[in-house]
């Protein structure tokens, strides 16, 4: 193999967002009867990426021994409360950070499974084993000389594996909206910093609400961080219609979040977190996709 391709600088706002994803994921990492199954990615579409991440590339945001407990898994093997693995899900969540990085490469959505944000740098959590958001922040860093990255984390949940992982890290803005109290318990009020911010929100609340949290105190906070790169990380939970979450917003509201997020940065890049209703999956995964190649209003 040769070289990569040299970066093509992509992802400006207004450029069509390309869905990244591989067929394989639809396969390996069976999970059952969880929500986070492989079902979830049979029915969404895009380009397929053939992308592993490297070792090198995992091991700037994971311990050896987390990767190597991962990459040892030879059956069915429940990693904590809500995370289980088989043999294939090694190579499941190498696929899912690949992808991760071609989207950051592309400027495009990766379409992945396992999900990250709850992964922490020495262990798995909340159906995530690799967390693929932060492994694509310090790609952008270390390989293609992005000095500062935001990630805009609205999924349901709080990404609390990508807030401990950058913590004290002023080259990288953490933000995540979230319905609180819920799991995983942290994100709550009292727990920004000055590259942290926690936004937590009551079950019940809808885009109107949530879009002027966005607007009054996201908008601000990345604007004034003046990150180089702005990445996504997509969680569907939030939708009215998902079975684990109880927040409200509508297929509207991802469609505008969308649209914020690629006005924050010079470049955008997005990966899917939680979203568990396969009935609404793929047109949620339109609407942002949508929202992310509007040009901004200016
Ligand atoms: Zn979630």
């Amino acid at each position: 193999m040769g070289p990569r391709p040299a970066f093509r600088a992509p992802g400006r706002a207004g450029d069509v967002v390309e869905l990244l994803t591989n067929p394989e994921l639809a396969r390996v990492h069976p999970t059952g009867e969880h929500p986070e199954r492989q079902e979830r990615l049979a029915v969404l579409s895009g380009e397929t990426v053939e992308r592993l991440a490297s070792e090198e590339q995992l091991s700037r945001v994971h311990t050896a021994a987390h990767l190597a407990r991962l990459r040892e898994i030879d059956g069915p093997t429940q990693l904590d409360a809500d995370t289980i693995a088989t043999e294939t899900s090694w190579r499941a969540a190498r696929l899912a950070a690949g992808i991760a990085l071609e989207a950051v490469d592309r400027g495009g959505f990766a379409l992945v499974r396992p999900p990250g944000h709850h992964a922490l740098a020495d262990r798995a959590m909340g159906f995530c084993l690799l967390n693929n958001v932060a492994i694509a922040a310090r790609y952008a860093q270390s390989e293609l000389r992005f000095e500062r990255v935001a990630i805009v984390d609205f999924d349901v949940h709080h990404g609390n594996g990508t807030e401990a992982i950058f913590r004290g890290d002023d080259s990288v803005l953490f933000v995540s909206l979230h319905q609180w109290p819920f799991y995983p318990g942290t994100g709550g009020p009292g727990t920004s910093d000055e590259t942290t911010l926690n936004l937590p929100l009551p079950a019940g609340t809808g885009d109107a609400r949530y879009l002027a949290v966005f607007e009054e105190q996201v908008v601000p906070a990345v604007l004034g961080f003046a990150p180089d790169l702005v990445l996504a990380s997509v969680g569907f939970d939030a939708h009215e219609a998902d079975p684990l979450g109880g927040l409200g917003l509508t297929e509207a509201g991802f469609r505008q979040l969308g649209a914020i997020c690629s006005t924050l940065a010079p470049r955008r890049a997005a990966v899917l977190e939680g979203g568990y209703n396969l009935a609404t999956l793929p047109r949620l995964v339109a609407a942002v996709r949508a929202g992310f190649s509007s040009a901004p209003a200016v």
